[in-house]
């Protein structure tokens, strides 16, 4: 079993497989044109399964690939296959932009993903352009669809922000409730790469349109998910993700692995180690002593409720980096 230096359980790994993307989103993504991490600093899916043996070997009963879009990297789901045939009653999942989704869905079902959660910050083809930087809708609403046909368990992300997409909570809870999926409000969590103008809606904000229209009853956080949930009169089920809110560490379980081989233990701060070095050597003992360390090492709790942007420690990679 891992623990954490602050006596959590840790067995939720997040691995990104990319940082590579084919939408810019706003609150993701810089403006201006940038350069990728070459190639050949990319572990190879050989080498990102070494550590997840690892992990899987000391506890982790969870993963979830990541990006950047996971769906741009070649041979995903040869990836998902070696996982899931080491270890078939993982917890398999994946999240994606959902644009790939149309063609990809039937193969990562049959490599053995359980598990999809597809971003919708919109349900207006003009306002999820202005999201994504490009014309998305049409295809992610298939991708949804195809997702769904070949029996893929779904789940949807939405970053519901100020002047853009605050007006569509209730319409994409609705559109949720058509498919008897759930959807889950998402924080804007402010940082470097996202434009500048940009302004999340907080979680009060959030159940209040909510409010608006339905009876809302408060359910708790399911295990250690970040995802605080909500039931409408109906009994319909909504997740808020509130990472502003000071008890939401409280029960974190999650590391989290980049394509380069950096293991950073939270969102927030700069701190990782990297494995790269051990699995190019197939050490495993170096791999384990790393994990080790950045457990250890954990932070205690975020500090997006009082985010300021001039602070050393805050994290300065993109969440398109680290898998949001
Ligand atoms: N490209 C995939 C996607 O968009 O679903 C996977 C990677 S993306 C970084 C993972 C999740 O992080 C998405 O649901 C996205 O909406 C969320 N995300 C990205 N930047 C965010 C931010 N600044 N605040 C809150 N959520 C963010
Ligand atoms: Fe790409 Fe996902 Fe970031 Fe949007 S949120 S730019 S789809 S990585």
């Amino acid at each position: 079993m891992l623990i954490d230096g602050h006596g959590r359980k840790v067995d939720y790994l997040r691995v990104s497989v990319t940082e590579r993307c084919n939408f810019r989103c706003q609150y993701c993504m810089p403006e201006k044109p940038f350069s990728w991490v070459p190639k050949e600093n990319l572990l190879s899916f050989e080498e990102l399964f070494l550590f997840i043996k690892v992990a899987i070997d000391e506890g982790v009963t969870k993963i979830r690939l990541t990006g950047g879009e996971p769906l741009l990297r070649e041979d995903l789901d040869s990836f998902i296959k070696m996982i899931s045939d080491y270890k078939p009653d993982i917890d398999l999942a994946l999240t994606t932009n959902g644009y790939l989704l149309p063609e990809a869905s039937q193969r990562l079902k049959d490599a053995g993903l359980k598990r999809l959660n597809i971003s919708l910050d919109s349900l207006k083809a003009d306002v999820a352009s202005k999201i994504a930087g490009k014309d998305v809708l049409d295809k992610v609403l298939d991708g949804i669809d195809k997702a769904l046909a070949v029996g893929l368990k779904v789940k949807i992300n939405m970053v519901p922000l100020k002047g853009i997409n605050d007006d569509e909570i209730l319409d994409i809870m609705q559109y949720c409730k058509d498919r008897n999926i759930k959807v889950r409000f998402i924080e804007y969590m402010e940082n470097q790469h996202a434009q500048e103008s940009l302004q999340g809606m907080h979680g009060k904000e959030i159940l209040a349109k909510v409010k608006e229209k339905h009876t809302i009853k408060a359910l708790g956080r399911e295990g250690a998910s970040p995802s605080f949930n909500y039931a409408l009169e109906d009994g319909t089920e909504f997740g808020l993700i509130d990472p502003h809110k000071h008890d939401f560490c409280e029960n974190c379980n999650r590391i989290r692995l980049t394509a380069e081989g950096n293991l950073i233990p939270c969102l927030y701060f700069d701190e990782a180690m990297s494995i790269a070095e051990a699995v190019r050597n197939k050490d495993i003992e170096k791999a384990t002593q790393v994990l080790a360390k950045v457990l250890k090492d954990k932070p205690k709790e975020n500090r997006w409720s009082e985010y300021n942007p001039n602070e050393d420690d805050i994290s300065k990679r993109a969440f398109y980096e680290t898998g949001g």
